[in-house]
């Protein structure tokens, strides 16, 4: 069963919470929001707010789920921080090779760091790495990516920024696409989803399109709810081919 609102996964795994910016992408960071909305709700686990917080009792979670679940590590943080220490990596990645029932999905933009985690340590079978590709200036990730050995490699670009030019889509198994929600949010022009979405389909990568956010696809600023997911009519949320590095 579902148990987040974001559409490309069915749960959020949170042992570490709390952040810091890191590039255009954070500056209307949803998990900085959230954090103090729970800090001022009384909710415990978020009583630092948005500072980087190592929650061990949270380890313990995973074993206790009942049915296979797809799970967002970190959704309130960013897993290869620099501040998280590698022996609580190493913690967060027994847990994900002791649960194979389950598939984790990592998502950072500390791609450099995740890769050098990577090429000393092992990669469970049933990890997804993923980089965020929000504008031209963070194509660099997709680099120390795409040689890494996960069933599944894919890049998150959200919130869509700018028109991201040329992708190099070798080695890559998914896209998503999304645009910014918030009174803040800035907008994301439809040729700008067209383009990614040509160069997805050309390289034989599979493309997910999450939604237009609050500026809708004529460029008019309303909820997102009403802005909704419609690419040219359709709903587009392709999920990756898993390719198999255990055998
Ligand atoms: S890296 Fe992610 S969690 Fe951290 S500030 Fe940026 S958007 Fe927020």
């Amino acid at each position: 069963m579902r148990t987040t609102k974001i559409e490309w996964t069915d749960k959020t795994w949170n042992p570490i919470t709390g952040c810091t910016k890191y590039s255009a992408g954070c500056a209307h960071c949803y998990a900085e929001s959230m954090a103090h909305r729970l800090k001022a709700m009384g909710l415990k686990k978020y009583r630092n707010g948005f500072q980087l917080t190592l929650h061990d009792a949270a380890l313990e979670e995973p074993y206790h789920w009942r049915n296979p679940h797809k799970v967002f590590v970190c959704s309130m943080s960013d897993l290869f921080h620099e501040s998280v220490p590698i022996q609580f990596i190493d913690k967060i990645m027994k847990v994900i090779a002791d649960t194979p029932q389950h598939c984790y999905q990592i998502l950072t933009k500390r791609a450099e760091r995740m890769e050098t985690y990577f090429e000393q340590h092992p990669i469970p079978t049933n990890v997804w790495l993923g980089v965020t590709v929000e504008n031209r200036d963070a194509k660099y990730r997709i680099n120390h990516l795409r040689n890494l050995k996960a069933n599944v490699l894919f890049l998150s670009c959200e919130p869509l920024l700018e028109d991201i030019g040329v992708l190099d889509l070798q080695n890559i198994d998914w896209v998503i696409v999304g645009g910014e929600s918030g009174r803040s949010a800035r907008p994301m022009k439809k040729e700008w989803v067209i383009s990614i979405k040509e160069q997805v389909e050309h390289q034989n990568t599979q493309f997910f399109f999450k939604q237009w956010g609050t500026w809708g696809s004529d460029g008019v600023k309303r909820s997102k709810y009403a802005n909704g997911k419609l690419l040219d009519g359709r709903i587009i949320q392709n999920m990756p081919v898993i390719n198999d590095y255990s055998i």
